[in-house]
């Protein structure tokens, strides 16, 4: 099958294509149904089938002859920790995990957060949670205790799994202090904390609440796989919407391991065998997609990796990974390739390293800029595919397809849409736009498997966020448009979401955070370029009358209040204080004119505008920054 077919048929198709796609998956009970339309708008796909993920991923591959492969290789070089185990060490540990968890009373359709670095009991919590049917909820260890509570309090988790600490290039962070704050913060938290003690910092357990990994793994009986339903939840994971809560995302059993084998085989061209590295943090949905999930469903070798591209210990990290384990593909961030460029622009680091075994690398997270794209084309002499996803989506949207006779790589573009996606472009209207015209990019639906149908918890706020402004499709959020050979060029957001460092941020969320301070009336938070992170965000902010705040004192302390609330990665980069901010009539603050006005774009001053006056005002004082 080529692109061109696998395409039309899935979108002529898509129950014909995807029930094709389905066999591919050792499904305890086989599907007879592939695809139910809902009256709301959103689709249930193998409603009959019945499967468990930690099955696919690691008993069927001990039962297919991948007992003694690598499974998953731990490379640390903050601790200098470098791990391998196999198939089959994989398995033992994770049933016996999965006994621990069965033993605290965790079972089928129970929440468990996990709150953890990059260590391989990471990866293992999150598959012995899927072996016995609990939901996990994976946070990214670089958020504050304040986002950890507000995620415990969506999820309402049985148990909470931790480390005493995460372990960076230059200090230790201890994790136990963050989730004791967040646990008292919570109004739902769990009774049970499981701790993993980690050398460079032992936490504190408290009596009767926290568990020791090691001790309680000890006499732990291994548990078999439970059998799932195809629309039970895998996991939940956390991401940032326009406002500040934070929105569940609902990835389902069955939709997941069809569309992850796909993925893996018809887009990244890999197999049973190959080494995969995705370079990403457990925390995101990339972590459970391309380091968990999907290269270990295919029998690949996956590597996790606790490092920077750079300072561990320098630019030529990567490439020392790749060398070392013979790495065949690999998915990074953009910007993770900006700070290798920026440290070794002449590729004098990369040079040393035998990248022979790399056939390509997918870049996604945010937009690759074409400067970046081209430096890593010319450096490595490898393919360089931009694609494009979301963590509602779970696998790339648009794609190069590399096990489908694969596509050109277009510099600019995120390639073509994979299978499964019938991506369009929409005026404001919701009238098809022809190509090279730029609007809304959606998707007409079905969504293929693997897709978010829902939101945890709350399914009315999935379809407001999603489906109901154009009804038929669904709303990615990003603007863009489809050139005349139907690849797409994604320009970014559409709405207060921003992506700093690949990192989706809401712009409402850190309003609030900065609206807290004594002294500011009224703020608007937007995302301006930066050459390394992509954007990061300015704060526009009006004082209070009578407020002799010097803007310094100002800015420090919002930048320490912002980092406190949400984490350090959102990097508050500028406080700019203004007289007002531009609002329509009805009290709106412009802020898609001021990204405009930011970024010296032409911009149009919507008739609702309450005082033009104010625009030339602003665009000084950011012009002066
Ligand atoms: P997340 O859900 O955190 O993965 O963020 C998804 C968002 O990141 C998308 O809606 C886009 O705005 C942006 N994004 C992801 N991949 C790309 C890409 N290849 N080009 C441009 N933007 C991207």
């Amino acid at each position: 099958m080529n692109y061109q077919q696998a395409y039309e048929r899935s979108i002529c198709d898509p129950a014909g294509f995807w029930a094709e796609q389905a066999q591919a998956v050792a499904w305890s009970h086989p599907p007879q149904q592939t695809l139910d339309v809902q009256a709301d708008g959103t689709h249930r796909w193998f409603a009959d089938g019945r499967l468990n993920t930690c099955y696919l991923c690691l008993d069927r591959q001990v039962a297919l002859g991948r007992g003694a492969q690598t499974a998953l290789i731990y490379d640390s070089p903050v601790t200098g920790v470098q791990q391998r185990f196999t198939y089959q060490q994989l398995l033992d540990q994770v049933a016996r995990l999965a006994g621990v968890l069965t033993r605290l009373g965790v079972g089928k359709g129970d929440g468990v957060v996990i709150y953890m670095p990059m260590v391989p009991e990471a990866a293992m919590a999150m598959l012995a949670c899927a072996r016995i049917g609990a939901v996990h909820s994976v946070v990214f260890g670089g958020f504050a205790a304040n986002e950890l509570a507000l995620r415990i309090d969506d999820c309402r988790p049985k148990l909470l799994l931790t480390a005493s600490c995460g372990v960076e290039f230059d200090r230790v962070i201890a994790y136990k202090p963050l989730v004791d704050k967040a646990m008292s913060l919570a109004r739902h938290a769990p009774e049970q904390v499981l701790v993993l003690q980690r050398l460079q910092a032992l936490a504190q357990l408290q009596e009767g609440r926290d568990l020791d990994w090691q001790s309680q793994l000890q006499d732990a009986e291994p548990v078999a796989a439970v059998d799932m339903a195809s629309g039970d939840p895998l996991y939940v994971m956390y991401t940032s919407g326009t406002t500040g809560k934070p929105k569940g995302i609902v990835r389902e059993t069955g939709g997941n391991a069809v569309a992850l084998t796909f993925a893996m085989g018809a887009i990244y061209g890999m197999r049973a065998g190959d080494v995969w590295w995705g370079i990403s943090d457990v925390g995101w949905v990339v972590g459970h997609s391309l380091i968990v999930y999907g290269p270990l469903m295919c029998g690949c070798t996956s590597i996790l990796y606790e490092g920077k591209p750079i300072r561990t210990p320098d630019a030529g990290s990567y490439w020392r990974v790749v060398e070392q384990y013979r790495v065949n593909a690999l998915f990074c961030a953009p910007t993770a390739m900006r700070a290798i460029r920026k440290e070794d622009p002449e590729g004098r680091l990369l040079r040393n390293y035998d990248l022979s075994s790399l056939r390509q690398l997918f870049l996604a997270g945010e937009k690759l800029d074409s400067s970046t794209h081209r430096w890593l084309e010319e450096q490595t002499g490898k393919p360089v595919h931009d694609h494009w996803w979301q963590t509602e989506t779970g696998w790339p949207v648009t794609a190069p397809c590399m096990g489908l006779e694969g596509s050109a790589v277009r510099v600019g573009s995120s390639n073509r849409a994979v299978p499964g996606y019938h991506v369009q472009v929409l005026d404001e209207q919701g009238e098809l736009l022809a190509a090279g015209e730029q609007g809304d990019i959606v998707i007409a639906l079905p969504l293929p498997p693997g897709c978010s149908q829902t939101l945890w918890g709350d399914h009315p706020r999935y379809l407001q966020s999603y489906l109901e402004r154009y009804p038929g499709y669904y709303h990615t959020g990003d603007g863009g448009y489809l050139d005349a050979d139907g690849y797409v060029h994604i320009m970014g957001r559409t709405d207060d979401v921003i992506n700093v460092s690949g990192h989706r941020l809401s712009t409402g969320e850190m309003e609030d955070v900065v609206a807290r301070h004594a002294d500011v009336a009224e703020c608007a938070v937007i995302g301006v370029s930066d050459e390394i992170k992509g954007e990061v965000p300015l704060a526009l902010v009006v004082l209070k009358d009578g407020s002799t705040v010097s803007v310094q004192q100002l800015q420090a302390q919002l930048v320490a209040q912002v980092r406190e609330s949400i984490g350090a990665l959102a990097c508050l980069q500028q406080v700019l204080v203004v007289k007002r901010l531009p609002k329509t009539r009805s009290g709106k603050i412009l802020r898609a004119v001021l990204r405009k006005i930011a970024a010296q774009e032409v911009f149009v001053a919507p008739s609702t505008i309450d005082d033009p006056a104010i625009l030339e005002e602003i665009a000084q004082v950011l012009a002066a920054r």
